[in-house]
């Protein structure tokens, strides 16, 4: 397959000068006239470069990098601007400093020019994770936990974190899961990796539970995992190496767990509940038959997809789904957590609604451990 790249700028010659340039280096090459194409269009966030004009729009500096660091985009960037030197050396430094893959910035005056010499940059730069090294990193312990804190939003104290994997590669550097959940699921390594994360995450839990800290730790967990063989013998084993209230350990499954493994995974997801665990649907509302899930598999919490929450304080329609979907979970007796929070107003909103649990940008973003217990050092916790 072609590398594919993205230009993205308001000037239609600019998008047709930049895509002529890129596809005489091999490139497939798309053109958007503003960065909402890159939420509606998902494709593109797995181009191999993007080409942006930087100050584009409604977007007036720094505010592009917050927008594409949210959407995660993990192709190198390439600023395009008419700004001065200083300004363009200062949003590189910044989007580097947020784990953006910042190429550098060029002229637009210079884009005739200067595109080689970015293009022979990617050339040069690592490839994408292969199975082996995925299989290696399991092996070598190079999976890490990155943690979010959840909130009670009625007292504001943390009641926990989502264990969210990142693979810590000695010379890519940090890898997110977008980029290799997919590799494990089609090679069968999803399996070992979540055991790996299922182990760092009760480790954590006994030092909490060590400390006297009261926290819960939530995993995800895929239906390969509740289907794979020996499961409940070998989730014994490690339940019996880390000495831990199983009650503080919510598993977190998307919807298709119900539905590729339905009759047998009930039995499994009963077995898991007799030893404490709780369960969690996540993404809850984004996949088909939610509600059919949530009367045939036993689930104690419903995680609201951020796509419903980032909309709350704007378009009424989601927030009257928002607010219904607090009031289900509350008369199913189960606990309601709003994913992706990401202002004051999404908040206030939620906890005016009433909803028991919220996680998101605006509280924290995922941190590393040692991070984490900085960030919790400031915070209220149950005593
Ligand atoms: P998820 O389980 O729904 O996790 C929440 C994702 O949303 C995380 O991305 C988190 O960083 C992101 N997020 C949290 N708050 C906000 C916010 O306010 N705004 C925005 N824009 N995003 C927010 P992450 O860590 O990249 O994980 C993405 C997905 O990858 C997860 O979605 C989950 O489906 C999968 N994943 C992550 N860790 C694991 C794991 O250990 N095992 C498995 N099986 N899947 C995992
Ligand atoms: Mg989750
Ligand atoms: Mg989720």
């Amino acid at each position: 397959m072609p590398p594919s790249a993205l230009v993205i700028d308001d000037d239609v010659d600019i998008q047709l000068l930049g895509k002529m340039l890129l596809s005489r280096h091999g490139f497939d090459v798309a053109t958007a006239g503003c960065l909402g194409e890159l939420a509606r269009q998902p494709g593109l966030l797995n181009t191999h470069l993007i080409v942006l004009d930087f100050g584009l729009g409604d977007f007036t500096g720094l505010d592009i990098l917050d927008y594409l660091y949210d959407l995660k985009i993990l192709a190198p960037i390439l600023l395009l601007s008419s700004c001065s030197d200083e300004t363009a050396a200062h949003a590189i430094a910044e989007g580097k400093a947020k784990g953006l893959k910042m190429l550098g910035f060029l002229p637009k005056a210079k884009l005739m020019t200067g595109l080689g010499d970015f293009i022979e940059q990617i050339e040069a730069s690592p490839k994408p994770p292969s199975v082996g090294e995925l299989a290696q990193a399991i092996k070598q312990q190079h999976i890490c936990l990155a943690l979010q804190p959840k909130l009670s939003l009625a007292t504001g104290i943390v009641v926990g974190a989502e264990a969210l994997v990142r693979w810590e590669d000695p010379t890519r550097g940090t890898i997110y899961p977008d980029s290799f959940i997919p590799l494990a699921e089609k090679s069968g390594l999803m399996v070992p990796l979540t055991w790996c994360i299922l182990e760092l995450a009760f480790a954590q839990l006994a030092d909490w539970h060590a400390r006297g800290l009261p926290l819960s730790i939530a995993v995800n967990v895929p239906a390969a995992f509740i289907k794979a063989e020996n499961m409940l013998s070998m989730f014994d084993t490690l339940c019996g190496k880390y000495p831990i209230d199983m009650t503080k350990v919510t598993l977190e499954l998307t919807e298709s767990v119900g539905v590729e493994c339905l009759g047998y995974a009930r039995h499994i997801l009963d077995e898991l509940r007799k030893r404490g665990c709780k369960l969690a649907l996540d993404d809850f509302g984004t996949g088909y038959s939610s509600l059919t899930q949530l009367y045939r598999l036993p689930f104690d919490e419903l995680k609201l997809d951020r796509s419903f929450v980032s909309f709350i304080d704007s378009e009424p329609n989601a927030q009257a789904i928002t607010l219904s979907i607090v009031e289900l979970g509350a008369r199913l007796g189960m606990s309601v957590v709003a994913e992706g929070i990401e202002n004051a107003e999404q908040q206030t909103l939620l906890t005016k609604a009433k909803c028991p649990v919220g996680q998101g940008y605006f509280i924290s973003r995922p941190l590393a451990p040692t991070q984490f217990e900085k960030w919790l050092g400031h915070q209220t916790m149950v005593a």
